[in-house]
């Protein structure tokens, strides 16, 4: 019998987060890591995380590294790790804090020191909505400033929106404002409560439908690509409206790969090592530097589970988009409990199917 060859992402996450730090200067409303003003005394040591980055350059296809917070440029040896990932080839990006140490000053470092991308969040329209967010008025004035320098500097930028009730009205003025900025990627997120997010209102499943419908029509005239994060289904919307979800738009010319989900392409390790699926599924798997990520994402029951559509429960595992969907197993996690139940906000009602779309 031929041994089953690995599935996509089997062996190599896509995407491997290090969370460098939880410091940050900003008190954000719906933070995952209900970051703290200073650096938590056991975060991994400088020599810890070049290890750490050492083993990510160990997977048999090296993702991308993004390194992450917190804030990072609140860790003073961030350069050096940024460094370190380029000398073994890796791609890195950033997702700095609009706070005033993410001045020009510091994305010329970024630039220089060959950070492909940034991550910037952008919460609102109006700078009302935004920095009711993130807890700092001038917020939103910085986001547009690194926005600026960012261009001036050729510096590719992914915009980060948690769409909740709050700013559901402003999807396209905020469309319209990120096309004036030439971004490359609008990443819009779904809540998922953990972290200070339980404290907010999520979106019902037919308000998620609702907000997948305008991003289809953006989609359709904006020149940057368009990707959800912690809601898989609006693969599922995209496929029904006979559209490509892997299609990228624009100058960007990027496609956004099926099937990726929490544990399947995403990997997250923490500021003390902590190993989890995702920022937002608190399931922990291990600690580095006693366990080793490379191991722990191939071959950890809880990601081989992730990975595995077959044993997704309730309508996500009788549902044909199962492969290149699969919900959201953070949010199954934090309502269920159950990391295989079925995505909570999804409005999708499968019928008698079989696996509609391969991965
Ligand atoms: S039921 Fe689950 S797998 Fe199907 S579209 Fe909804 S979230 Fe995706």
């Amino acid at each position: 019998m031929t041994p089953a060859s690995p599935g996509p992402f089997d062996l190599s996450p896509l995407m491997f987060y290090y969370e460098v730090t939880q410091a940050c200067d900003l008190v954000c409303q719906h933070c995952r890591a209900s970051a703290q003003e200073a650096a938590a005394p056991d975060e991994l040591s400088p020599r810890q995380s070049l290890a750490l980055i050492d083993e990510v350059a160990r997977f048999p296809s090296p993702p991308t590294i993004v390194l992450t917070g917190g804030d990072p440029l609140k860790r003073a040896d961030l350069f050096d790790l940024i460094a370190h990932a380029r000398g073994l080839g890796l791609r890195v990006a950033v997702t700095p804090s609009a706070t005033p140490l993410a001045d020009r000053g510091a994305l010329e470092r970024l630039k220089a020191a060959g950070v492909m991308a940034l991550g910037i969040s952008l919460d609102g329209a109006t700078a009302a909505t935004h920095d009711s967010f993130r807890g700092w008025e001038g917020s939103y004035a910085r986001t547009f400033e690194m926005l600026g320098h960012a261009r001036d500097l050729g510096l590719p930028v992914q915009v980060n929106t948690s769409i909740t009730a709050r700013n559901v009205g402003e999807i396209a003025a905020l469309a319209e404002q990120l096309d004036q900025w030439g971004v490359m990627m609008w990443s819009v997120f779904f809540l998922v409560p953990v972290g200070r997010g339980v404290d907010q209102p999520r979106l019902s499943a037919d308000e998620c439908e609702a907000v997948f419908a305008q991003l289809w029509e953006e989609t359709q005239r904006r020149s940057f690509a368009i990707k959800t994060t912690e809601a898989p289904h609006y693969r599922r919307y995209v496929l029904q409206q006979g559209g490509d979800p892997q299609a990228g738009r624009g100058a960007s010319g990027r496609r956004v790969p099926l099937g990726v989900r929490d544990g399947k392409g995403i990997m997250f390790v923490s500021q003390r090592g902590e190993i989890y699926p995702a920022g937002f599924l608190p399931l922990e798997c291990g600690r580095f530097p006693e366990v080793s990520p490379v191991e722990t994402y191939q071959t950890h029951p809880t990601f081989v589970a992730l990975r595995d559509a077959e044993q997704l429960k309730g309508r996500c595992g009788a549902c044909g988009y199962r492969e290149v969907c699969g919900g959201s197993r953070a949010r199954a996690y934090a309502v269920y409990g159950d990391p295989l139940e079925e995505e909570p906000d999804c409005a999708y009602v499968p019928v008698g199917e079989e696996a509609l779309v391969a991965h």
